[in-house]
C-alpha cells in the first residue's frame, strides 16, 4: 500500500470576485519532505496555503491532511497542522514566554510543561533576552519568530509557512531555518512559499512553481533544471523561463 501523503490538493479551486486565483490545482507533499512553493507575485500560493489551513474555504476541490479530509473534517486536519502567515498575528500584551505558554495551553500542555516548552522554544529561536519583554516592543523580525515558536509548540506533523524568512536578519534566517530543518529530520514534513529562490535551492527536497493558480513545474532543482534544458543554470533562470512559459500558454 501507496504510504499516505502528507498534503494532497486535488482539483483545488478558487475565485475571488469571478476571477479565478487558484484554478484546479494538484499538488502533492511527501511525508518527511521539505517542500518549497515559489510562484510570481499573484500566482495564488497564499491562497491555496489558506484554503490548506481552513481559513478559507474552496470553491472546489479536494484537500487531505495526513489522509484527513480537510474540507469534511477540519478540526482533525488542523491538529496535524502548525500555520505561520506571512503577517503573523501575536497577542502583544503579552511576553514571548507568555505567548507561546498560552499557545501550548490550547493545545492541552498546561502550566509547567507548557512554559519549559515555551522556554526551550523561544531559546532556540534566539529570542531568550527577550523572553519576559511584551511583544509590542519587539520588531517585526522578533514577532515572526515568537509566531514561529507559537506554531511549533504542539509538535505539527505538516508545518505551512508563507514566506518565513523576509524580514529576517541573517543570523536570524539561519536560526529559523536549522529550526525547520531540525523538525524535519524529527520526522515533520514542510511546505512553504518564499520568493528567495536560494533558500528554495538549498533547503527544499522538492521544488513548486505556480503561476495562474496552477502547478505550472515540480521536482528536485536538478530535475527542474533538465526539464528546461539547462544543465548548469540556476534555479533564478529556470524559475523565470517556466513562469514565462506559463505566460505564453495562458
Ligand atoms: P504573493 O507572492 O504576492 O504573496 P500569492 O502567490 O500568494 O502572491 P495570492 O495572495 O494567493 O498570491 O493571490 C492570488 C490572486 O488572488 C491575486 O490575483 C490576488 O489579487 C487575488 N486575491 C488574493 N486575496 C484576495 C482577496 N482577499 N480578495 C480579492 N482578491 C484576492
Amino acid at each position: 500500500m501507496a504510504a499516505v501523503s502528507a498534503l494532497e490538493i486535488h482539483a483545488l479551486a478558487k475565485s475571488y470576485d469571478g476571477k479565478p486565483a487558484v484554478s484546479g490545482l494538484d499538488l502533492t507533499v511527501r511525508p518527511g519532505e521539505f517542500y518549497a512553493l515559489l510562484g510570481p507575485n499573484g500566482a495564488g500560493k497564499t491562497t491555496t496555503l489558506r484554503m490548506v489551513t481552513g481559513l478559507l474555504k474552496p470553491d472546489s476541490g479536494a484537500i487531505s491532511v495526513w489522509g484527513v479530509d480537510a474540507l469534511n473534517d477540519p478540526i482533525a486536519a488542523k491538529r496535524l497542522i502548525a500555520w505561520v502567515p506571512d503577517e503573523p498575528m501575536i497577542y502583544d500584551k503579552l511576553t514571548p514566554l507568555e505567548y507561546v505558554a498560552f499557545v501550548a495551553g490550547l493545545w492541552g500542555v498546561e502550566g509547567a510543561e507548557a512554559e519549559r516548552e515555551a522556554e526551550a522554544l523561544i531559546d532556540l529561536v534566539g529570542l531568550t533576552a527577550q523572553k519576559h519583554q511584551r511583544c509590542e516592543g519587539l520588531s517585526k523580525g522578533m514577532r515572526q519568530k515568537v509566531a514561529l515558536c507559537g506554531a511549533l509548540v504542539h509538535a505539527p506533523k505538516l508545518i505551512i509557512l508563507d514566506e518565513p524568512l523576509t524580514g529576517l536578519d541573517a543570523s536570524s534566517s539561519r536560526l529559523v531555518k536549522d529550526v525547520l530543518k531540525a523538525r524535519v529530520a524529527a520526522g515533520a514534513t514542510v511546505i512553504m512559499t518564499t520568493h528567495i529562490l536560494e533558500v528554495a535551492e538549498r533547503m527544499a527536497d522538492r521544488i513548486g512553481v505556480i503561476a495562474g493558480g496552477r502547478l505550472m513545474a515540480e521536482g528536485t532543482f536538478d530535475e527542474l533544471r533538465e526539464r528546461a534544458g539547462h544543465a548548469g543554470s540556476t534555479l533564478e533562470e529556470v524559475f523565470l523561463e517556466i513562469v514565462a512559459g506559463s505566460e505564453v500558454a495562458a
